[in-house]
C-alpha cells in the first residue's frame, strides 16, 4: 500500500487536480486487465471510456507501432509519409465516405467538424458570413475546448470558461420535434451523440437518429455524428447510427481509432463537405503522423479479423440480461447497447462513487459518470468466461 499512497501524494503535489480517479496505480495492462503496483489484479471495466475497444496493449497493435517506430515517426504534414494513404484509403473504403482528415483527439476532430460546416455553411449552402447556426443537443459532450464548452449544458464544464464562442442552438437530445423547430434558414448542422455516453449513457427513443437524418435532408443542413466513444464497435456495430441505417454527412471518430496505443481521430464525410479547406486553412502538425497511421490501421483490423462489433453485440446482451436478472434494489434503470452500458443508482441510496469503489476492492475497475451513473464498457476482446467473472463481482455489489 506504501507505494501507492506514495505514487498518488505525488500526483496529487505536482498535477493540476482536473480529475478524481480512484486510488489504483496502474503498473500494467494485458487484454482486459491491468495490475497495480501492489502485484494486484483488475478487470478494465472502463477501457479508458472506449478507447480500448481491442484491450490493453493488443499484439498487433504494438507490432505496427514497434514496426513503425523503427522507421519514422513524424514528418509533418508539410512532407508525405508512407502510411497515412493506405490508413485513410482503409478508412474511407470500410466506412464509405469520400475524405478523411486526420487529428489526434477527440475533442480536435470535434473542432475540425464544425470547421468544415461552418465554411460549408458560407460557400455551399450560402449562408451570411459569421451567422451559421449549429443544433446541439442538451446533456451533451463533445470535449473541452472553449468552442465544445460553449455548447455543453452543463454548467461545471462552463463555470470560470467564458466567454464563448456563438453560433450554438440547444435542443432537448431525442426530440426530433423541437429539432426540427430550431432550424432556421441559417441552420448549417446538427451536431449530436447517438449515444450520449459521458451524459449517462442515454439512449434516445428509437427513430431518432432516422428522423434527424431525415429533417437534415429536407433543410439542407449536415447530420455531424460523434461516435468518438460510441463507434468501431462499441454499441454492437461498427457505427451506432447503423441501427438506425441513419448514416451521417459528417462522421467523427477518435478514441478506439487509435487502438488504446496512441491518439489518433478523424473526421469522414465528402469532397462537399471536406473539400472545403485548401492548404493552410486548418492543419495539426501530428495529424496523420506516420506513426498514428500505422497504429490506427492496424486498430481497424483488428476490429474486423475479430468481429469486435459482433462480440459487443452478443456479450451486451448478455450482460444486460443477467443485470435485469438480478433485480437489484438498488437500480433505477439499466441503459445502453452492446458494451456500453450504464446503471443508474437509486438516489435514496447515494451516487454511484462508493458502488465503484467496493467494485474496485472487488477487482474490477468501474467509473462514476453524472454522479447516479456506473458505465460499464469492457474492452471488446473480453470473453464470456471474463465476463462472468466479472459479473459474478458485480452481482455481489449490486445484489440484495
Ligand atoms: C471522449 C469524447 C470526446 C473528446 O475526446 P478527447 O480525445 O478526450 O478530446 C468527444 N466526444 C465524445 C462523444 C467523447 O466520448
Amino acid at each position: 500500500m506504501a507505494r501507492t499512497e506514495e505514487l498518488i501524494r505525488e500526483v496529487e503535489t505536482y498535477s493540476a487536480r482536473n480529475y478524481n480517479p480512484l486510488p489504483v496505480v496502474i503498473e500494467r495492462g494485458e487484454g482486459v486487465w491491468v495490475y497495480d503496483v501492489e502485484g494486484r489484479r483488475y478487470l478494465d471495466m472502463l477501457s479508458a471510456y472506449s478507447a480500448l475497444n481491442q484491450g490493453h496493449r493488443h499484439p498487433k497493435i504494438i507490432q505496427a507501432l514497434l514496426d513503425q517506430a523503427s522507421k519514422v515517426t513524424l514528418t509533418s504534414r508539410a512532407f508525405h509519409n508512407e502510411t497515412m494513404g493506405p490508413f485513410l484509403r482503409q478508412l474511407c473504403e470500410l466506412t464509405g465516405y469520400g475524405k478523411a482528415l486526420p487529428m489526434n483527439t477527440g475533442a480536435e476532430a470535434v473542432e475540425t467538424a464544425i470547421k468544415a460546416a461552418r465554411k460549408w455553411g458560407l460557400i455551399r449552402k450560402g449562408v451570411p458570413e459569421n451567422q451559421g447556426e449549429i443544433i446541439v443537443c442538451e446533456n451533451n459532450f463533445h470535449g473541452r475546448t472553449v468552442t465544445i464548452v460553449s455548447f455543453s449544458s452543463e454548467e461545471q464544464y462552463r463555470y470560470g470558461f467564458g466567454p464563448f464562442t456563438p453560433g450554438f442552438v440547444l435542443v432537448p437530445f431525442g426530440d426530433a420535434a423541437a429539432l426540427e423547430q430550431a432550424i432556421t434558414p441559417n441552420t448549417i448542422a446538427v451536431l449530436a451523440e447517438p449515444i450520449q455516453g459521458e451524459g449517462g449513457v442515454l439512449v434516445p427513443p428509437q427513430g431518432y437518429l432516422a428522423a434527424m437524418r431525415e429533417l437534415t435532408k429536407k433543410h439542407n443542413v449536415l447530420m455531424m455524428l460523434d461516435e468518438i466513444q460510441t463507434g468501431l464497435g462499441r454499441t454492437g456495430r461498427l457505427f451506432a447510427y447503423e441501427y438506425e441505417e441513419a448514416k451521417p454527412d459528417v462522421l467523427i471518430l477518435g478514441k478506439a481509432l487509435g487502438g488504446g496505443v496512441y491518439p489518433v481521430s478523424a473526421v469522414l464525410a465528402s469532397e462537399e463537405v471536406l473539400g472545403v479547406f485548401g492548404p493552410g486553412d486548418h492543419g495539426s502538425t501530428f495529424g496523420g503522423n506516420p506513426l498514428g497511421a500505422a497504429v490506427a490501421k492496424a486498430a481497424l483490423e483488428v476490429l474486423l479479423e475479430e468481429d469486435l462489433p459482433a462480440r459487443a453485440q452478443e456479450l451486451g446482451s448478455y450482460f444486460k440480461g443477467r443485470l435485469h436478472a438480478l433485480d437489484s434494489p438498488y437500480i433505477r434503470e439499466i441503459r445502453g447497447k452492446g458494451l456500453l452500458i450504464g446503471v443508474e443508482i437509486k438516489p435514496e441510496y447515494g451516487s454511484a462513487r462508493p458502488f465503484c469503489e467496493r467494485l474496485m476492492r472487488e477487482g474490477l475497475l468501474c467509473k462514476e459518470t453524472h454522479d447516479q451513473t456506473i458505465r460499464f464498457a469492457p474492452p471488446l476482446v473480453i470473453t464470456k468466461e471474463e465476463l462472468d467473472w466479472a459479473l459474478e463481482r458485480i452481482e455481489g455489489v449490486l445484489g440484495a
